[in-house]
């Protein structure tokens, strides 16, 4: 074999490796190694520098280091078959060393030149080794092992470390020279070694900078390949798309934002610009609106759907929750109406049953007209509540009557059909995933709607960059005027200290204000969950005997929760005590305390939406993590919302603490295939990959020119990316 390319490696067996038998294969299945490129791209944990040789008059007692020399004795003590030592003398001139080997096999002569890598101890007076790895000089050949940097792969269950270097270094002698995938200038412009280079020396490097220079070269050609993939994906999208150029001068947006209590902040208005130019264009938008909690992302939301509405076709929002959904669409009716932009009420026999709401098309100077849409609530702003029953809403949807839709779920029902979907928002996307946000955009058939996608879990930006590599981002970065920072307390379980916060509650409560106290988390149970929040609300109703509390979780009927929650809207409850279902969106400016029990068991980006639900009015607001932490990561989370409000900080922080490959679970495809990526660590990486990716893209929109590089994004990130080549 005169060399190959890394994609046609990645579909060679691993047993084709000398001395790599189906047993063997078997094994390295086991950690995820099942072609040649695989175990080539297995890479070394750390290494061993073994390079240098010390005397032994010299050297460091009790470190790993590497010594050579002559042996001067050689003494076998067998035991029984198996047990037994090798015990030999060694000298180099400036001293001797005893050097034992449990091993009765162990092969060693009289005369031979040897180099020993191990540690050296006093021993007696003199020097000693135990089973130091054992290398003959005056023979010919390489050693893996000693006088030189020895790689330690992470390992393979069943595999002697020894096994699996050997292994690797057939693999290497087999597939040399690995053939290049990337342009001659873009090696020089980035000082990259060459492919062949790197994966020879990643594993087998002759010095540490070596090693480092070939990380540097299979860092970039992971992030590489995962941004040509992105480039890829962003160009199909744009070359498969049939957009709708909306009117963006029309009169309702401006009406809208000429009617806000408020003044728009610069990030407001920049991004609502970043939209208005998406939309203007016959190209269908494909925008993350990151902003953290209370940065004001639903106004932004809302000229969006406007822009829709007064183009003549339908905004639609998709929420991750019930109660969110809820929340939306009492906000959006509340923004209309204070901008003099809803319907008047009809009569509700009127409207029931009708084909059409507004005797057709022609109706909209009549206000726009909103519904909410979830599995168990229905609900639209031109009738009185509960006057609109489900099947009527669906036919209005259907037919275009009804303007702007808020729901769940529901929304990309099978059945369920846009009149003239055009503008379709999805909040807080990394609940949903990818599937449905397509799913979403695919509810019409003729042509693409524009997209828009809020989260407030801000994620950092290098982060966004993989994951999100498709879409163009905005970032909501300044606050509203007026808010004061909430200020963050972490206390144990002592009595006192729990005395002292339902002291602030009560203080609170008594100026008028409320708070919420979460319920620790029982992963995986609902059931459990509920019943837990249902006892600290028995338990709670005993401490806050003058108080009025509620109750919110999950297994709530929708009607129920909407009712608990628009009672603590309407101050009706002084207390709320909930499960994480108000982790998201909950928008109640009058709250000032957030309690969290066990918060230790909650994660960072969790606790940090949690917190979020106060601090949104002008009083000042605390939010108090109780916990007792019994892992060190716990106690690093606590200590990290103390410190800071910034999302962002708390997102890189909760990288550190976590581990990118579990930030937000593996289903997110892209991380997955960073094996020596750190996103954080290397970030200055990829950027230069994304910048190189996306301009090769550009020049080379089908990878005509670049077969391998083509080959290699097809074969090492596999399926998931294969539509991206139909065309
Ligand atoms: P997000 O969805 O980003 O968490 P919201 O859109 O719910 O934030 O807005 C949070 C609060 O801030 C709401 O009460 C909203 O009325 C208010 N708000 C939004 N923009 C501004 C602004 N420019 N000035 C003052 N208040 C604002
Ligand atoms: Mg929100």
């Amino acid at each position: 074999m005169a060399g190959r390319p890394l994609a046609f490696l990645a579909s060679v067996p691993v047993d084709r490796v000398k001395n790599i038998g189906p047993g063997w294969a078997k094994k390295l299945a086991g950690v995820g190694i099942d072609s040649v490129a695989d175990l080539l791209l297995h890479v070394p944990r750390r290494y061993l520098d073994r390079s240098q040789l010390f005397d032994l008059l010299a050297v460091p007692l009790g470190e790993e280091v590497t010594v050579a020399g002559t042996v001067n004795s050689v003494q076998r003590i067998r035991l029984s078959r198996n047990r037994g030592r090798v015990i030999a003398f060694v000298g180099d001139g400036t001293n001797v060393v005893k050097v034992t080997w449990f091993n009765p096999y162990t092969k060693i002569d009289e005369g031979w030149e040897i180099a020993l890598s191990g540690k050296v101890e006093r021993f007696r007076g003199g020097l000693q080794m135990t089973n130091p790895d054992l290398y003959r000089l005056d023979r010919q050949g390489e050693s893996l092992v000693t006088g030189r940097v020895v790689p330690i792969h992470p390992s393979v269950a069943g595999m002697a470390p020894g096994k699996l270097r050997e292994s690797i270094h057939n693999a290497l002698v087999r597939s040399r020279p690995i053939h290049e995938i990337l342009p001659e200038d873009l090696l020089d412009r980035l000082d990259l070694l060459s492919r062949d280079e790197a994966i020879a020396a990643i594993h087998f490097p002759p010095d540490a900078e070596m090693a480092a220079a070939a990380r540097r070269r299979l860092v970039f050609d992971e992030l590489f390949r995962l941004e040509v993939a992105l480039a890829l994906q962003k160009r199909h999208q744009i070359a498969e798309s049939r957009g709708v150029a909306h009117d963006v001068s029309g009169h309702l947006v401006g009406a809208f934002v000429d009617a806000l209590p408020y003044r728009l902040t610069k990030a407001q208005e920049r991004t609502i610009g970043e939209i208005r130019g998406d939309l203007a264009s016959v190209h269908p938008m494909h925008r993350l609106l990151q902003g953290e909690v209370g940065s004001g992302k639903t106004v932004v939301a809302v000229t969006a759907l406007l822009t829709a509405v007064q183009s003549g076709m339908q905004g639609a929002v998709m929420a991750p929750t019930e109660v969110l959904a809820g929340q939306h669409f009492i906000g959006i009716r509340e923004l209309l109406e204070s901008a003099g932009l809803a319907p008047a009420l009809l009569e509700p026999e009127g409207a029931a049953g009708t084909e059409s709401l507004f005797g057709g098309a022609g109706g909209r100077e009549a206000g726009v007209r909103l519904a909410l849409l979830t599995s168990g609530n229905t609900e639209v702003n031109f009738l009185p509540p509960g006057g609109a029953a489900r099947s009527d809403v669906e036919r209005w949807i259907g037919s275009g009557e009804i303007d702007i839709v808020v729901g769940t779920h529901a929304l990309i029902q099978e059945g369920l059909h846009f009149g003239r979907l055009g503008v379709a928002v999805v909040d807080e996307q990394h609940r949903f995933g990818v599937y449905q946000r397509v799913m979403l955009r695919d509810k019409v058939e003729d042509y693409d709607p524009d997209l828009l996608i809020m989260t407030a879990t801000p994620i950092p930006r290098t982060l966004a960059m993989t994951l999100y590599g498709d879409l163009d981002v905005s970032v909501l970065d300044e606050m509203p005027p007026g808010r004061t920072p909430v200020v963050t307390r972490y206390v144990d379980k002592r009595p006192e200290h729990l005395t002292e916060v339902y002291d602030l509650v009560r203080s609170e409560a008594a100026a008028g204000r409320q708070a919420f106290v979460v319920c620790p988390l029982v992963e995986e149970s609902d059931k459990l969950e509920v019943a837990s929040a249902t006892a600290e609300y028995e338990r709670l109703q005993g401490v806050f005997p003058g108080l009025r509390l509620g109750l919110l979780h999950g297994q709530l009927r929708p009607g129920e929760k909407d009712a608990v929650m628009g009672r603590f809207r309407g101050r009706e409850i002084d207390v709320l005590v909930a499960t994480t279902v108000i982790e998201v969106g909950i928008d109640i400016p009058n709250a000032t305390v957030m309690v969290i029990e066990d918060a230790d068991r909650f994660g960072l980006s969790q606790l940090h939406q949690l917190r979020g639900r106060v601090g949104r009015g002008t009083h000042a607001s605390t939010c108090v993590l109780i916990a007792e932490p019994s892992t060190p990561e716990g106690e690093q989370r606590l200590a990290a919302m103390v410190a800071t409000t910034d999302g962002f900080r708390l997102a890189e922080e909760d990288l550190r603490i976590r581990g990118q490959g579990t930030v937000f679970g593996t289903r997110q495809a892209g991380l997955k295939d960073l094996k020596l990526a750190d996103i954080l660590r290397d970030a200055d990486a990829l950027v230069a990959a994304r910048r190189e990716a996306f301009d090769l893209v550009r020049r080379d929109p089908e990878l005509e020119e670049h077969p391998l590089i083509s080959d290699e994004v097809r074969a090492l990130l596999g399926e998931d990316v294969e539509w991206l080549f139909r065309s």
